[in-house]
């Protein structure tokens, strides 16, 4: 059939070729595009499609390019075989295949990270013009970025005021498969997946835990029984596998937060409750970035302007490498080095032990953790930097400067975290372990010496900020 050329579909309606283009929604359950496209093509089969652009591993690190081969080869499966795996430029690649292939609708969720909308823009314009329909269903939020208004109309400042109404505004329910969707085989270059095979074994990728929509299902089916009831007292200890550990299935859609709020709805509780706050965050964040796409690159809030911040250097370098002698610090850099993911307790500890105890400004921290996590996100990422770094949505911004070590006492009691990830810290008992220089054998095995100290170094933050906000 050519472009445009129409036939009758199996129920007797008029058939079109519908393409759906996934892309941060890498799942089949609960994906209202696949209903839309169904409903455009009259019942003919849809063709489902991911493009490999090397935009997307050119900014992606080892790990997450990884996670995203071992998402594709797992979603492959949801599929039973039918997706195809297209390669390039996607301002290229999606308007010469739907012309080519005869497709009359383009479906999508709709992108809002700003790289992604422009590059949809383009898409959207290219097809155009060659008849092409572009349709945008959904997003990867419960509530797409930009709906969620105060009163006025404007976007929300702060994070509370934004849940309230994010709550009050509401969701949809997860979205049925149309029972009769028929799906198009897959028509991938030859060698394509074996290409995505390779990519899982990226020099320098970590162990991953189980990819694709069976597994993410099974973890959150696991959590819910295990650790909801206990996640709004638990979740801040670093040293207890206390939170859901979803956010790399987050990241590409594997599962939609309506499908865990759905699944939270029936259940009363402070888990459950504390559980839709934190998929709350990850929408504000994703709502702040839109409405201001250059945050991600510089200061939200301009107040901290004039902040004077020290360059890149050996202590940065000490830093990445979880060697700046403060053990929960350390603790958290080399588990993100060894596993792509860290507690996010202690993801604020080490931003602010970046940003306040060595006075470097934020993006140099987040570009490293996008570097290497594997549930990197721009949204989340950016935003958690600029809410501790205190240039961005933290109502009690630059005065919060987290001491490493009490940190570690509160969050990692017993100690046990540190133990596991700094081996050189593992003779010490106890939590003695966040405190190496009291132990006469607490530099034994080569743990390197506080390369700073911690009270001087907050007060230069403050005095810092003193001047930053009178410059
Ligand atoms: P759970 O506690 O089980 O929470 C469930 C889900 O809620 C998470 O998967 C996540 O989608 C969302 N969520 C929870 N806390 C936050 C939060 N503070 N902000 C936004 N969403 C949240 N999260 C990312 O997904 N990608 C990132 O790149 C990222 N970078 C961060 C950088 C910094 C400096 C900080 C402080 C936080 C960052 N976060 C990021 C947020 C948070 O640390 C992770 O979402 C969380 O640790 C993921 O673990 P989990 O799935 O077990 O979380």
């Amino acid at each position: 059939m050519s472009r445009g050329e129409t036939s009758v579909g199996p129920a007797g309606r008029i058939a079109m070729t519908a393409m759906v283009w996934l892309r941060r929604d890498l799942r089949r359950a609960d994906l209202p595009l696949l209903a839309a496209a169904h409903e455009h093509s009259g019942g003919a089969p849809v063709k489902v499609v991911f493009v490999l652009d090397p935009v997307f591993l050119e900014g992606a690190g080892a790990a997450r390019t990884a996670w995203l081969a071992a998402t594709l080869l797992a979603l492959r499966q949801s599929y039973e075989g039918r997706l195809t795996l297209l390669e390039g430029d996607a301002t290229e690649v999606i308007p010469r295949v739907a012309s080519a292939g005869g497709i009359t609708s383009v479906h999508v969720s709709t992108e809002t990270e700003p790289g992604g909308a422009d590059r949809d823009r383009q898409v959207a314009r290219a097809l155009g013009r060659v008849g092409v329909e572009w349709v945008e269903t959904g997003s990867p939020y419960a509530v797409t970025p930009g709906r969620v208004r105060t009163k006025a109309g404007g976007p929300h400042g702060t994070f509370s005021s934004f849940a309230r109404t994010w709550v009050e505004h509401g969701w949809r329910a997860p979205a049925e498969e149309p029972a009769d969707l028929a799906l198009a085989p897959d028509a991938s270059d030859q060698g394509a997946w074996a290409r995505v095979e390779r990519l899982l074994r990226a020099p320098g990728a970590p162990e991953l835990p189980p990819a694709g929509e069976v597994a993410a299902h099974e973890r959150w089916s696991q959590f819910l029984a295990d650790d909801l009831d206990g996640y709004s007292t638990q979740r801040d200890r670093a040293d207890l596998a206390a939170t859901s550990q979803l956010s790399p299935h987050l990241k590409f859609g594997v599962l939609h937060p309506r499908t865990l709020l759905a699944d939270l709805a029936p259940r009363p509780g402070q888990g459950a409750e504390r559980f839709r706050t934190e998929l709350a965050w990850r929408e504000f964040y994703a709502d702040v970035l839109h409405h201001h796409p250059g945050s991600l690159t510089g200061d939200l809030r301009p107040a901290l302007a004039g902040m004077a911040y020290d360059p890149d250097g050996d202590h940065v370098e000490a830093w990445r490498r979880g060697r700046t002698g403060f053990p929960l610090v350390d603790a958290g850099m080399r588990q993100l080095l060894a596993t792509g993911w860290m507690h996010n307790r202690v993801r604020m500890v080490t931003a602010s032990f970046l940003t306040k105890d060595l006075h470097v400004w934020w993006p140099i921290g987040a570009q490293w953790f996008l570097d290497h996590l594997v549930d990197g996100d721009l949204a989340s990422n950016t935003h958690g930097w600029q809410w501790v770094a205190g240039t961005g949505t933290d109502a009690a911004p630059y005065f919060r400067v987290f001491n490493p070590v009490k940190q570690g006492l509160t969050h990692d009691p017993q100690g046990d975290y540190v133990r596991r990830w700094v081996p050189e810290l593992a003779h010490l008992a106890g939590d003695l372990v966040h405190q190496p220089w009291e132990a006469s054998d607490g530099y034994a095995h080569g743990y390197p010496t506080r390369i700073i100290d911690h009270a001087d170094e907050r007060r230069e933050a403050l005095a810092r900020l003193e001047m930053a906000r009178h410059a």
